[in-house]
């Protein structure tokens, strides 16, 4: 179902309460997962409100031969060589893709996402690193009855060597071929491949979106997937896998939202954090907003991004202004309240809504709330860390509206979990230039996809015809255009009316393109 812009719809508590604790068949029923494993699972519906966007039966299908999959082939993980050379008897007739994380929770969360497509298309199991980033303790298990961690044993020594240098990176076994011939050895000597996906990979790299690599790679076991970047705009280049992605996600850009509700759920340690944040402050609220902040350039500094922010809200009505000249009547004119949560590294954001909402009284019939639930100053990593951004991202993603900052992978997680597209902060280049930026532009803008962005997106030469011929990424499918967000990059953009699958899969990827 396509809402458009809608938010997430507006509903009084009592219609969620008793809520469908398998996400419209999303998740198996709560009895086929280990009792009090994720306690996440059975109350997150008490909490958040249902999604806008339905998942397909197609997908739904999908994801249950997946998890058969999964139970059967992970335990197979134990077999996995120490040094890379992997024995096809060892595997059997399983296939896998193995995550290695890299970056920071956001990047991680959208390239999981992304592996774990790749896994659906590809009939693959999707296992992941767990070394130093400790993905066990921050979320639960997603796929009933198994684990999608690497096994308790495994040699993390050897995944240091899957790097750049190694002779298994694809792109060095493309080059190898020659340009021209875009071919991978036959067979892979000991049977992986590293997919280097990273956003500062090479051209021969970024051949892993050409429709005669992936015929190549099926023979091919085991794909290591080392990557910061959301790549699923690209697969859609890919024919085979536009079909299946237009079959699982008819509403083209739910991708990230379905995944990311299938796959992240809060451990328990987790939830009650969660909890004990948002109840006390949050869930008297009939509506809440969340601010989402980020700074990735070193041109600007918090305190103009501040006034941004301010601006933005204002301007675009998504808080109340100040009414100066309406006396307070306090109890007898306000009737209900917003909560507003803040969520940053710096707290100077937090401080400019509160004292602007404290100072005076606001228009309107609700008292203005403003929360932050942590303080973390710089980025760390760590456990202790990547807990509080992890409460932070589920949190902001309980919003009914949310404002975020360009480029930040952060708020990517946020607005899919939530369903809601958010309005972005307006880029500006330098704080002399910013009031003319904004003059232009706005100081924020709707978003047109609730899909995160591809940050580093193929400039595509699957045929080897050389410079000057590779063709750009938002020109080769209708629906993935540029980012609002960042100079370079793509995303899908929602489905539009006149634009069903099944019309669509009868005519060919793009007239007159090959790829
Ligand atoms: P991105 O860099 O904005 O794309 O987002 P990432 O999540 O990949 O990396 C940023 C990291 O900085 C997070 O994982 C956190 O460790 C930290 N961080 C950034 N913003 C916040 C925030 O609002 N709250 C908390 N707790 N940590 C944050």
């Amino acid at each position: 179902m396509h809402v458009g812009h809608a938010e997430a719809k507006t509903l009084k508590a009592g219609d969620w309460a008793l809520g469908d604790r398998t996400l419209d068949g999303l998740l198996l029923p709560p009895k086929a997962y280990e009792p009090g494993q994720c306690i996440a699972r059975s109350e997150e519906s008490l909490i958040r409100k249902p999604s806008a966007y339905r998942p397909s039966s197609h997908l739904i299908a999908k994801l249950r031969d997946y998890e058969v999959r999964h139970k059967r082939c992970a335990p197979k993980a134990v077999h996995f060589s120490q040094n890379g050379t992997n024995s096809m008897e060892d595997l059997g007739d399983c296939q896998f893709v193995v995550w290695i994380a890299n970056s920071g929770l956001g990047n991680r969360m959208i390239t999981i996402a992304s592996a774990f497509v790749y896994a659906l298309l590809t009939d693959r199991v999707l296992l992941l690193d767990h070394n130093g980033t400790d993905i066990g303790g921050l979320y639960c298990e997603p796929f009933p009855g198994t684990s999608w961690l690497l096994p308790e044993n495994y040699d993390y020594r050897w995944m240091d060597k899957v790097v750049w240098e190694n002779d298994h990176r694809l792109g060095r076994l493309l080059q190898s071929s020659g340009y021209a011939n875009v071919t991978l050895p036959a067979p892979v000597p000991n049977n992986y491949v590293f997919a280097n996906l990273m956003h500062n990979n090479d051209e021969h790299d970024k051949r892993f979106f050409c429709g005669k690599v992936q015929r190549q790679l099926k023979r091919v076991p085991l794909l290591y997937w080392r990557s910061n970047v959301y790549v699923v705009p690209g697969l859609h280049f890919v024919y085979p896998f536009h079909r299946e992605l237009d079959l699982m996600f008819p509403e083209r850009g739910t991708v990230f939202h379905h995944m990311s509700r299938y796959l992240f759920r809060p451990s328990n340690l987790v939830w009650g954090t969660i909890l004990r944040f948002r109840q006390p402050h949050l869930a008297a609220a009939h509506r809440q907003v969340g601010l989402q902040l980020r700074i990735l350039e070193s041109n600007i500094t918090a305190p103009a991004v501040a006034d941004q922010l301010l601006a933005c809200v204002l301007e675009k009505k998504i808080l109340p202004q100040q009414s100066p000249n309406t006396e307070d009547k306090l109890l007898s004119s306000k009737t209900g309240s917003t909560a507003v949560l803040v969520t940053s590294l710096d707290e100077v954001y937090y401080q400019k809504l509160q004292n602007y909402y404290l100072d005076l009284p606001a228009e309107g019939p609700d008292y203005i709330g403003v929360h932050t639930p942590s303080k973390e100053e710089t980025q760390q990593f760590g456990f202790d860390h990547d807990k509080k951004a992890w409460v932070d991202m589920y949190l902001l993603s309980l919003s009914d509206t949310l404002v975020t900052s360009p480029q930040s992978t952060f708020g990517y997680v946020g607005q899919a979990l939530a369903g809601a597209t958010p309005w972005i902060l307006t880029k500006t280049k330098s704080a002399e230039t910013a009031e003319e930026t904004f003059q232009e532009h706005g100081y924020c803008n709707r978003g047109i996809s609730l899909e995160p962005c591809f940050h580093a997106p193929p400039l595509l030469d699957c045929k080897g015809r050389g410079p000057g011929h590779a063709l750009d990424p938002s020109s080769i499918l209708h629906f993935i255009k540029p980012c609002e967000d960042v100079l370079g990059g793509v995303k899908i953009m929602p489905s539009t009316a006149g634009d069903r699958t099944d019309e669509r899969l009868h005519q060919p990827l793009s007239p007159g393109i090959k790829i």
